[in-house]
């Protein structure tokens, strides 16, 4: 988990503070699967904004995530960027909302934060492909290296209920 110590960031209001840091990224769990990033250390760039209010945070990184195509489950590798941006008031007077949750003690949760806005970015499905054809139904061969359909497929009651009408007709 990686922190940084914001007695380190003396700033008065309208000054910023901007810093290289190294985070260290959690796997995140997406429709089941796990997605490792590599490398689970990354470099991003900690901007700090002081206002008379309290402060702007701001995190640039990209991260690199490893896990299975949600359809076909081959090895995928998705490259996302981050721009994160949270705002901490001084005093929020009992308002959660301008209280940012990866602050406490004087010490932001670079890690916490970074895991959150990057499942944020993240696409309902991982997919290896956008067309991605998946696995088949049937015979759960991956149909992006064998294109296939089952004759079983012409069996579907549906269409045996239709046929039925037809014959009536
Ligand atoms: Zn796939
Ligand atoms: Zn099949």
């Amino acid at each position: 988990m990686t922190t940084f110590d914001l007695r380190r960031a003396r700033l008065r209001s309208g000054e910023q503070l901007r810093e290289s840091v190294e985070v260290q990224l959690e796997p995140l769990v997406l429709g089941g699967n796990e997605y490792a990033p590599v490398p689970d250390r990354v470099p991003a760039e900690l901007t700090i904004t002081k206002a008379t209010s309290g402060g702007v945070f701001e995190l640039d990184f990209r991260a690199s995530l490893h896990g299975p195509c949600f359809r076909c489950l081959r090895d995928t590798v998705l490259e996302q960027s981050i721009h994160a941006r949270e705002y901490h008031a001084n005093e929020p007077a009992g308002d959660e909302e301008l209280r940012s949750p990866y602050v406490a003690d004087d010490t932001l949760d670079l890690s916490a934060w970074a895991r959150d806005a990057l499942s944020l970015e993240l696409p309902d499905k991982i997919l290896h492909s956008p067309d991605c054809a998946g696995l088949c139904p049937v015979c759960g061969k991956d149909l992006n290296e064998e294109p296939h359909a089952h004759e079983e497929t012409s069996g579907d009651p549906r269409w045996a209920a239709l046929d039925e009408l037809r014959g009536r007709l």
